[in-house]
């Protein structure tokens, strides 16, 4: 169940970097504007990345080094750029992440925004929360749960008292997601807190004139009221627990944490929606257990076109384990399952999770790059592929097919409208690898059968 390579250096990241993460989450904070302490590239390149997933604007801010500011410091550099943002978009708040360049200089921006908070005395600030993001040590995923984990940090209070609501970190998941995810907590007729939410600001409705900042997201005075919900449901099992939201919850306002993981596959819906059902103490509603049952019936039904296939899967870590989970719930092997991810968490929550007969199968590569997914599916002879664009050069070399799912989707329409979760989410996943399975028997049959 193992694959050690001895490569020095990393051939096509299967990671992307540490601020994209943290700027997603800011991007899910209503009236927020990201802005990255660094370079003006490295804001480009990120922004180049969301927009051609989501397919929205998306506006992030840079305090944008020259060769001075590498020697001298950024400082005065940040300090303007927090002005010009907030004198041109009005924010509620700025989410600050570092970049390589500024974490390697040495950059202290806690300092810097508390000289800068006093040279303001008297103003009218937004909030402003600050997170640490070097890219070399750390990959997109780290940057999500650290800015998740920096807001609660900043904002986050019981002093309002229990309000019965429901915590949801979802991680990093589709805006159709979170959507969906919202959906099936309010009809446990609860409240629900998320954090973050980009269901509306990176997947919203066309504008009759152009928004600066986009409608939507979860407001500050929401995320302070997270400090007296009633539990929180962490999405991340493969979280380290120092950098998990859902911990920074518990420890400042005692507020109990689940860790549901993704609920993607039957499992593990199960488990989502009975956590639900405890914490409101109410039966799950009937439309959930109709799509249940639907699900179960298109298990059966196809079976017979996938049963004992064998898939690559790469993706973020939690993404994977929920993958894999699922694929060994519909007869697919999961022969690979790779993540950039550096938790060190993937391959135990893994064992945990995959049926104890199939572990010699299955090949678990942590910290992997595309040269470590390919090497290792060219050795395992898998029928589809399972991931986001990146490996479609593969797919393209083996001849089989990628059905893509997380992010990015570069190469396709509609990544951000992908739903992954609860039954609803799974049955369209199932149903895509059924039709992938289909039309890869159909395109490379020498019969044209209109049949199968
Ligand atoms: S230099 Fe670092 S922060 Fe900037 S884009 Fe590259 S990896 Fe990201």
């Amino acid at each position: 169940m193992d694959v050690t390579y001895n490569d020095s250096a990393t051939t096509n990241a299967c990671k992307l970097c540490t601020p994209l993460g943290a700027s997603l989450v800011f991007k899910g904070v209503r009236g927020s504007v990201p802005l990255m302490h660094g370079s003006q590239g490295c804001a480009t390149y990120i922004r180049r990345y969301l927009i051609s997933h989501f397919r929205e604007p998306v506006d992030i801010a840079s305090s944008n080094f020259s060769e001075d500011t590498a020697i001298f410091g950024g400082g005065d550099n940040l300090k303007q750029a927090i002005t010009n943002v907030t004198r041109q978009y009005k924010p509620e708040l700025v989410g600050i992440s570092t970049t390589c360049l500024s974490e390697t200089i040495g950059d202290d921006v806690g300092l810097i925004l508390k000289e800068f908070k006093a040279e303001q005395s008297g103003g009218c600030l937004p909030e402003i929360v600050h997170v640490s993001t070097p890219s070399y040590r750390g990959t997109h995923m780290d940057g999500f749960h650290d800015a998740v984990a920096a807001l609660l940090h900043a904002l986050a209070s019981s002093r309002g008292g229990n309000n019965g609501c429901i915590n949801i970190l979802p991680g990093m998941v589709s805006p159709a997601d979170m959507r969906h995810i919202r959906e099936i907590v309010e009809d446990f007729d609860t409240g629900c807190l998320m954090l973050p939410d980009y269901s509306e600001t990176l997947d919203g409705m066309l504008w009759a004139t152009y928004q600066k900042i986009p409608d939507g997201g979860i407001g500050i005075d929401e995320i302070r009221e997270m400090g007296g919900a009633r539990a929180t449901i962490d999405m991340s099992r493969v979280c380290s627990e120092k950098r998990s939201g859902a911990q920074v919850l518990k420890a400042r306002c005692n507020i109990p944490a689940h860790r549901t993981g993704l609920p993607l596959g039957v499992k593990a819906c199960d488990r989502f929606f009975s956590t639900l059902s405890a914490l409101t103490r109410r039966d799950v509603p009937k439309k959930y257990t109709r799509q249940r049952g639907r699900l179960l019936d298109a298990f059966v039904d196809g079976h017979k076109y996938i049963s004992g296939k064998r898939a690559v899967v790469y993706a973020e870590e939690d993404l994977v384990v929920g993958l894999a989970a699922f694929l060994c719930e519909i007869g697919i092997i999961p022969v690979v399952c790779a993540s950039g991810g550096t938790s060190g968490h993937l391959r135990e929550v893994l064992e945990q999770t995959l049926p104890g007969n199939l572990k010699e199968e299955i090949r678990i590569i942590e910290e992997a790059d595309f040269q470590d997914i390919e090497e290792a599916a060219m050795e395992a002879s898998p029928d589809l592929f399972i991931g986001n664009s990146k490996g479609y050069s593969i797919t393209r070399k083996l001849g089989i097919p990628l059905i893509r799912v997380g992010f990015p989707i570069h190469d396709r329409f509609g990544g951000q409208r992908s739903l992954h979760v609860g039954y609803r989410g799974t049955q369209q996943l199932f149903d895509n690898i059924v039709n992938a399975v289909l039309e890869a028997r159909q395109t490379t049959s020498d019969v044209g059968y209109s049949y199968m």
